[in-house]
């Protein structure tokens, strides 16, 4: 049993080591240097990537920088211009010069005022902070001092406490005569904004902030952070230190946290001021969102190999295996003896229709010669059972047909008689006319022989040499000895001529014999009475018909058993 499961395993396997999967490897051979190529273009757009992130933050903090540092000469100028407009025009008249030349085109420029020298803002073009004093501010004591252009560091507005920066510039700087002093809010908004683009980005922080690492400003999602010292902050604060350590303007570091990922710091110094806009990148979450792509693009890949491979593999089912399996099922059924068995070529690949059609010719061929054959056969067969001389059934022939004859009266209880002819002296007829005349002589006497049994509803037959035979079913001892009279009378009245014979003619003695069928008896037992009886219508002369009673004998038989 075990044997049987192996050698059946050993054939799926030999059939998975076939076609299939010859064409699965071949996909996968088409497939693989695509495959490979796109891997290594992942794997060198990951590396690109990484490197351009890194870059791209380099970047924007240093632009940041930059644009903040525009942001500051422009301050310069229109504070400058301010000053020049108190120092040759009263404080009414600079305050509406002043109103009406803000240009709108500078957003970040909050407010332009004159303050006094002891820091009590006179106007501004914001009217909430007339009256406010300034004169605490480290910046407005400076540009006093200076006399000169002076920033202030980042610091929280006094009127909204949102992180701005100032600007001073003493008019006593353009006329010795005016102590007043010019002074502009710089929003930092737009520092904000340009942190909330970074923020959106996974990995990335950035922040503005402060010499004292105060947060300025930070994105959306560290808005609360703004305002706050960076000890609030830990992963920024980390960052920032880091930054703060260095004491260049600008660079780039990169350093492992406590919690043990990597990040990469830019940081660029806003020139003239103490603050520093710092942007980090967390390495790993920016390779995650990298792997991530990667991933998915293995995951296509895997898929696409996948499909190529299901293609292949179903192109192979049913452009080739099916076909073969329809073929062999035929062959199949015509090797089992189904001999209609034929390919229907419609449902096959044009390339196997001319081998189906073969297929259906030879099959087509092979059962008509099965045809031919059996009708050889039938003929043959009828052949090997007649008699070519006399054209009655031969003792083969006749044989199968007792048999049959006696199955049949046995089923339905009806008598079976049997006649054995013998010609007379017919050693002597052969001596004195030849053995062709013999020949002649014995087709005429079958021919009798057919009439008689046509006529009987008997079956006749040669049962060798001169000795034929005439079975007569249905039919008693009495009707089958006045069957073997008629035999006897018609083959003298034939008339042929005899001369070494006492009666001058060809004759012929009959043996008759007829049984109702039993176990107890066979057909050849029948053949024996009846050539007993034979024997003795030669033995009282010849010419003469002698019935056997082989019947009686039997009932006397089975009387005596049961008596
Ligand atoms: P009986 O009256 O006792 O039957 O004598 P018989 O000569 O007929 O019997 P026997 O058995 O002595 O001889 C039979 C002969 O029949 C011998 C054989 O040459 C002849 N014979 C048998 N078959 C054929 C045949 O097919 N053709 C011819 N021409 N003769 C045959
Ligand atoms: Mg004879
Ligand atoms: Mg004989």
């Amino acid at each position: 049993m075990s044997g049987v499961i192996f050698s059946r395993n050993r054939i799926k396997l030999k059939k998975l080591l076939g076609i299939r999967a010859r064409l699965a490897m071949l996909a996968v051979l088409l497939v693989a240097p695509l495959m490979l190529e796109r891997v290594r273009s992942l794997e060198d757009t990951r590396a690109r990537q990484i490197a351009t992130a890194s870059q791209e933050y380099a970047n924007i903090t240093q632009h940041s920088a930059e644009t903040q540092r525009e942001v500051i000469s422009s301050v310069e100028t229109m504070l400058k211009s301010a000053a020049y407009i108190r120092a040759s025009s009263g404080i009414g008249r600079s305050c509406e010069i002043l109103r009406a030349s803000l240009p709108a085109n500078l957003p970040w420029i909050r407010s332009i005022m004159l303050v006094s020298k002891d820091g009590v803002v006179q106007c501004s073009t914001l009217n909430i902070q007339v009256g406010l004093n300034i004169g605490d501010r480290e910046y407005f004591r400076k540009a006093q001092q200076t006399s000169d252009f002076v920033f202030s560091d980042y610091l929280f507005g006094k009127t909204n406490n949102r992180p701005i920066m100032m600007a001073a510039y003493p008019v006593s700087a353009i006329n010795p005569e005016e102590d007043s002093v010019a002074v502009a809010g710089i929003n930092i908004d737009w520092l904000s904004k340009i942190m909330a683009k970074l923020g959106g980005r996974p990995g990335i922080s950035a922040l503005l902030i402060d010499s004292t690492g105060v947060v300025l400003a930070a994105p959306a999602d560290q808005a609360s952070a703004i305002g706050q010292p960076l000890d609030n902050v830990p992963l920024l604060s980390a960052i920032t230190y880091k930054a703060l350590a260095s004491n260049s303007d600008t660079g780039s570091l990169s350093f492992t946290t406590t919690d043990g990922s990597k990040r990469a710091i830019s940081f660029a110094r806003i020139p003239g001021t103490q603050a520093r806009l710092v942007v980090s990148v967390d390495e790993a979450r920016v390779t995650a969102a990298i792997n991530r792509e990667i991933r998915t693009a293995y995951l296509q890949l895997g898929f696409v190999c996948l499909f190529v491979l299901l293609g292949a593999l179903i192109g192979a089912e049913k452009l080739i295996i099916n076909p073969i399996e329809v073929m062999t099922g035929m062959a199949r059924r015509f090797g089992e003896g189904d001999s209609s068995a034929r390919v229907s070529r419609s449902r096959l690949p044009s390339e196997f229709v001319p081998l189906a059609r073969a297929f259906n010719a030879m099959a087509a061929q092979l059962s008509q010669r099965e045809r031919e054959l059996v009708a050889t056969n039938d003929r043959l067969t009828v052949m090997a059972s007649i008699d070519m001389l006399s054209g009655l059934a031969n003792r083969r022939g006749f044989q199968s047909r007792l048999d049959f004859e006696w199955m049949k009266a046995q089923q339905y209880h009806c008598e079976l008689s049997l006649l054995m002819i013998d010609v007379d002296h017919f050693k002597l007829y052969n001596d004195t006319y030849g053995h062709p005349e013999g020949d002649a002589c014995l087709t005429r006497i079958g021919e009798t022989l057919a009439g008689i049994a046509g006529d009987t509803t008997g079956f006749a037959g040669r049962y060798g040499g001169e000795e034929f035979c005439l079975l007569l079913p249905n039919t008693s001892a009495q009707k089958a000895l006045e069957i073997g009279e008629a035999v006897r009378a018609t083959v003298q009245g034939l008339g042929l001529p005899h001369v070494t014979s006492s009666y001058g003619k060809v004759t012929v003695s009959v043996g008759v014999a007829a049984t109702l069928p039993s176990d107890a008896q066979t057909p050849g037992d029948l053949i024996e009475a009846a050539d007993a009886a034979l024997y003795a219508a030669k033995h009282r002369g010849r010419n003469t018909v002698v019935e056997h009673g082989f019947a009686r004998l039997v009932d006397e038989a089975g009387m005596a058993m049961a008596g």
